[in-house]
């Protein structure tokens, strides 16, 4: 007989956890949703906080639902300002820091990740930032409508849309990044390239093959010797996964919180889902964590799907996109240890680059070409196989890749 499921708890009010209370609502779920968050915010969507919320005072904070719908319209219990820090797994508890004892039938663990921190800056004698909540994003602004002297550590994701909006802001950028280019993890070198260009073109300079070594007032000293003048170090050098509470349920959580493909971890009726979520990815050929948007959405809805008694697989292949001046770069599945083919001319600013391992297609990544990328991300999730010789004729289109052979 089906197990009666009554109460879930979700640790965690981000985008994972959120869409998954909505996902359980939209598929007729009647019984209690209880979301507990540490921050003091109710739920919101947080690619804007490198993009829209730093280069305009008029970017209103983009919340995922207004707080009467949470509480009428989805009968959902908000918790803000309250930390999960522990959870019987045999009473079916968890509780908060602040002693409160919350029951549930089903835990989805959303606690997504925290950026790693700089050891060297801990007590350092300069304004010191990282960039994960919106109050990060609001406090950074300020340093931007300040016009400060920004060093940035990290030349990632945030590290590069934080540089692009502080250069268009009027600041004077530094990034320091400790690998020989930029987002090594993810774009091939002639994307590294095109991006760096685009920086240096706003006047954004770059040190490559270094790393902050200690501050003073006014400025930093680096790993090589030289000295940054900085009123502030924005710190953007990866995040890891919030594994306390996992822990807690004595599931390992260094690299992540393994989960299978229905989102279940090893502890029974306890689901992870989000940046915390250790899967596995067809295109990398093992398990990753997936750091994007659109996982911390998608896998949330299929886990939640799991949770109240469905049975759904989550396989989609990982997928962001990064905005940079004029440059729209998005990248689906994996482009590394691959054989690569361009589409379209790299030099003309809008193209695309198909990743091939064998005959498997494993990734993609457009510049400016949001179309081809949209067929690419169909073509890699359907697992499709279209000739090479096909990718590499300019004339091929990508539609046929998906048609019956
Ligand atoms: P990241 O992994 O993208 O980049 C970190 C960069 O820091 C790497 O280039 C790395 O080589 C460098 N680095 C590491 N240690 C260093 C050190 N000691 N000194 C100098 N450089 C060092 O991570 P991030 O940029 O911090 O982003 C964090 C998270 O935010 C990611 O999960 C990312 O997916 C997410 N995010 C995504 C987007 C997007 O999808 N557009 C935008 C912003 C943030």
């Amino acid at each position: 007989m089906a197990e009666t499921i009554n109460d879930i708890v979700i640790a965690g009010a981000g985008q994972a956890g959120a869409r998954a209370a909505e996902a359980m609502r939209a598929r007729g779920f009647k019984g209690s949703i209880t979301m507990i968050g540490e921050e003091p915010h109710l739920p919101y969507e947080r690619p804007q906080l490198s993009k829209a919320l730093l280069q305009s005072s008029d970017t209103p904070v983009a919340y995922i639902k207004p707080s009467r719908d949470w509480t009428q319209t989805l009968d959902v219990r908000i918790e803000t300002g309250a930390a999960v820090i522990d959870c019987d797994a045999d009473r079916r508890t968890v509780s908060t820091a602040d002693g409160r004892s919350f029951a549930f039938d089903r835990l989805l663990l959303a606690t997504g990740t925290r950026p790693r921190r700089l050891s060297v800056l801990e007590d350092a004698e300069i304004d010191v930032q990282y960039l994960r909540n919106v109050d990060d994003a609001l406090g950074f602004r300020r340093h931007i409508e300040a016009r400060s002297r920004i060093a940035i550590v990290g030349g990632g994701v945030i590290g590069l849309e934080a540089a692009c909006a502080a250069a268009k802001g009027g600041c004077r950028v530094t990034v320091i990044e400790s690998d020989e280019r930029l987002l090594s993890r993810a774009f091939p070198a002639l994307v590294s390239d095109l991006v760096a260009t685009r920086h240096r073109n706003h006047g954004v300079t770059f040190v490559f093959g270094a790393t902050v070594a200690g501050s003073a007032p006014g400025s930093v000293r680096l790993s090589n010797g030289a000295t940054i003048a900085a009123d502030l170090v924005l710190v953007g050098i990866g995040v890891a996964p919030s594994g306390d509470l996992a822990a807690r349920l004595g599931l390992p959580c260094a690299d992540g919180v393994a989960v299978d493909a229905s989102g279940r971890t090893a502890v029974p009726d306890v689901f992870c889902a989000g940046d915390a979520a250790l899967q596995w990815s067809r295109c990398h050929g093992r398990a990753i964590r997936v750091e994007t948007w659109a996982n911390a959405q998608n896998q949330a809805i299929a886990v939640a799907a799991n949770m109240i008694g469905e049975t759904r697989e989550y396989s989609d292949p990982p997928w962001f996109w990064t905005d940079q001046y004029d440059l729209n770069i998005q990248v689906t599945g994996d482009m590394r240890d691959a054989d690569h083919i361009a589409r379209g001319d790299p030099t003309g600013g809008r193209f695309s680059i198909i990743a091939l391992r064998g005959n498997e297609l494993v990734g993609a990544l457009s510049v400016n070409a949001a179309k081809d990328m949209a067929m690419l991300r169909r073509i890699i999730a359907a697992g499709a196989t279209p000739l090479r010789a096909d990718l590499e004729s300019p004339r091929y289109d990508l539609r046929a890749a998906l048609k019956p052979q």
